[in-house]
């Protein structure tokens, strides 16, 4: 750990959106209707028209349907890089379902996103810098469901994983179980990368696509499907409560209501710096959840 920099925790956590582009799947007529426009001055502004009502947002940067994954990943790459420098860093896709948070983790073969450009940066760099330090680069991939935690890269993934203090009396927190592999190439990472990963540990990347923030508890789902909205409801609101509390500086932060911000409760405090890419449908049928997701967006914010 080598670095100098002042930590402003303010300047730390950074809200972006990504609007995706209109599709096929968003069907024809008034409901896919596009509901979404931007400032052409200035960057930080997203106006949406929720049922006739303007409605506009200041976040820290919004991308258009027209931004290339380059594009966004230039955004992402100082954070990248100041990994190497110590800090844990924390990178997370929020949004309803169908909003462009796989394709902005992950991206498709032709257009790869985040989690493979970061990759390859982090060898690169390192590779620079390994004539004067010594560095391992190690992965992990961890699912969250219904507050139940597995190893995405284990042999035995059925097993329930807990969250434990480091018995070394460091405070730190570890996954006693969780399986890592020590990588020296992206093609290693390729090996044993889960398509939806969350890396956790000491080391300091996390990659992290989070679940659908609708707000399916609402809409009369029943059974398990109700259970698994109540839980995702619960671990969202628990990140926003978190990354709240932390951007205003409260004394008390959280972590310990939901398994997400526990896990993390290390890589989101201390030397960290943190991006939430909302993601953004741009359609007329959609804008309710649109609404609530910015609101997300400004309350993290
Ligand atoms: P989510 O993970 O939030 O459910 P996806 O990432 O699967 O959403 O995106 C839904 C669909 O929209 C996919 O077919 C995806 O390829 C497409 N898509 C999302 N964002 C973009 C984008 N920026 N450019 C092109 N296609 C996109
Ligand atoms: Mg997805």
């Amino acid at each position: 750990k080598c670095h100098n920099e002042l930590v402003r925790l303010k300047g730390n956590i950074r809200v972006i959106a990504r609007v995706r582009p209109i599709t096929k799947e968003d069907g024809e007529g008034p409901e896919a209707a596009n509901a979404v426009t931007f400032d052409p001055d200035d960057d930080s502004i997203i106006h949406l028209l929720h049922k006739g009502k303007p409605v506009s947002f200041e976040l820290d940067k919004v991308f258009s349907p027209r931004a290339s994954q380059q594009d966004v990943f230039q955004e992402v790459q100082a954070l990248i890089t100041s990994c190497i420098d110590g800090f844990n860093v924390c990178i997370f896709a929020y949004g309803q379902t169908g909003a462009g948070k796989t394709y902005t983790m992950e991206g498709t073969h032709e257009n790869p996103g985040i989690n493979q450009r970061a990759l390859q940066l982090l060898f690169s760099e390192v590779q620079e810098k390994a004539s004067d330090w010594e560095y391992t680069i190690s992965v992990s991939a961890a699912e969250i469901y219904n507050e139940v935690l597995r190893d995405l890269l284990g042999k035995e993934p059925q097993e329930k994983l807990e969250i434990r203090l480091c018995p070394d009396g460091s405070g730190q927190l570890y996954v006693p179980g969780l399986t890592e592999f020590r990588v020296q190439s992206v093609a290693d990472i390729n090996k044993v990368w889960a398509a939806r990963g969350l890396g956790a540990g000491s080391a300091g990347l996390n990659l992290v696509d989070l679940a659908g923030s609708e707000r399916v508890g609402k809409s009369g789902a029943e059974g398990s499907r109700l259970r698994e909205a109540q839980h995702i409801n619960k671990s969202l609101s628990a990140l926003g409560d978190v990354i709240a509390a932390l951007r205003s500086r409260q004394g008390h932060v959280p972590f310990r209501n939901s398994k997400l911000t526990y896990l993390l409760q290390d890589s989101l405090s201390g030397d960290s710096k943190t991006l939430m890419v909302v993601q953004v449908s741009p359609v007329e049928k959609n804008t309710s959840e649109t609404l609530y997701s910015l609101k997300f967006a400004e309350r993290v914010r």
